[in-house]
């Protein structure tokens, strides 16, 4: 439920209010509103006594959260979540391209790549350093060689970097090297690592499942927001159909819905989304054109020879293309691309 405070309460009144909350066995979760401060108090499902909070000093009024999804909703949290990565700042109306390899396959690769999609408008730099591939003779990354060519690249560009985590063993290690750390398609579901994603208190990229719903999706980002970490970026990335023109179907509708249903940033990657260059730049468009805050999308200096993902991978010239489109997209629809300016966000 969510415990809506007066606009005038005080501070002692709000702690009083939190101290019974966690009294009956809930987690008190805060909301500063630019009005007044809603308190989420979360349970497991077991009833409380509603009236206890409604006659405490400074409560104005008691609202059950009809979603299963609590700290993801809009009903917690009106405004936007908007937070700061490095000095890029997420969230706002201001669009964010994450933009960068599938994979890192070499110092020079990556660093060539940096600095190409920096040229190119590039706000934060992508690069797997540990893989999730189908098969086990694939590529699996470069592990933690990987991640310090990663931060060798943030240091030359200054870009944030985004790369995959992909088991909680790996949490640790990566949060060092990482600023946002990129949960898989694949792993969505895996609650374990959603737990110790939430625990590290580092920003996180949730991406789609494959065959998961908006709203699985939305309680993959719950197991995250549940530890306060507030740091949740949500990613479509196209989901399986009956459809084989294109490795994934882009859901468009994701972004409508999701913006409509969340206070977290929503990105799109146009990459995994379509699995062919040829379409990506046009997806994009309609991300943008949908409502999106961002995009992730891989770029190789030379798609032919990756070592994975290269049909997808836009050269550097062509991502340079699709920024400009982006930006006309932006500007079409009340918005603009990032550009770093001095605000202040936590
Ligand atoms: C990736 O970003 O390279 C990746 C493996 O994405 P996904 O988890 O969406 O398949
Ligand atoms: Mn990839």
């Amino acid at each position: 439920m969510l415990i809506i405070m007066h606009a005038d309460a005080s501070e002692d009144q709000i702690n009083s209010v939190v101290k019974r909350v966690e009294e009956c066995g809930m987690k008190a979760h805060l909301s500063q509103g630019e009005e007044r401060c809603i308190i989420g108090a979360i349970g497991d499902g077991r009833p409380v006594q509603k009236d206890q909070f409604l006659y405490m000093p400074g409560v104005d009024r008691i609202v059950p959260i009809t979603r299963p999804y609590k700290l993801a909703s809009r009903e917690f949290q009106k405004e936007d979540t908007v937070f700061n990565l490095d000095g890029v700042t997420i969230g706002t109306s201001s669009i964010v391209l994450i933009a960068g390899p599938c994979s890192v396959e070499s110092r020079s690769q990556m660093i060539e790549t940096a600095y190409a999609v920096k040229e190119a408008g590039a706000h934060a730099l992508r690069g797997g350093a540990y893989k999730p591939r189908t098969s086990p003779y694939s590529f699996q990354g470069l592990g933690e060689e990987g991640l310090e060519i990663l931060a060798e690249a943030r240091e030359l560009t200054g870009m944030p970097i985004v790369t995959e985590v992909m088991s909680i063993e790996q949490v640790k290690l990566v949060v060092k090297y990482a600023d946002v750390l990129q949960i898989g398609a694949r792993n969505m579901q895996n609650y374990a690592l959603l737990h110790a994603a939430g625990e590290s208190q580092h920003p996180v990229l949730i991406k789609r499942g494959m065959m998961a719903t908006i709203e699985e999706l939305l309680m993959a980002a719950e197991y995250v927001l549940s530890h306060d970490n507030r740091r949740v970026i949500l990613c479509e990335r196209g989901i399986r159909t009956f459809e084989t023109a294109t490795r994934n179907t882009t859901d468009i509708n994701a972004i409508p819905v999701l913006k409509n249903a969340t206070h977290l940033p929503v990105i799109l990657d146009p990459s995994h989304s379509t699995g062919n260059w040829e379409y990506v730049t046009a997806v994009a468009r309609a991300a943008i054109a949908a409502g999106a805050d961002g995009l992730i999308i891989e770029v190789h200096p030379n798609p032919a020879e990756a070592k994975s993902d290269g049909g997808q991978s836009l050269k550097p010239e062509r991502f340079a293309e699709l920024v400009s489109q982006i930006r006309a997209i932006a500007e079409a629809v009340g918005r603009d691309l990032f550009a770093k300016k001095a605000v202040f966000v936590k």
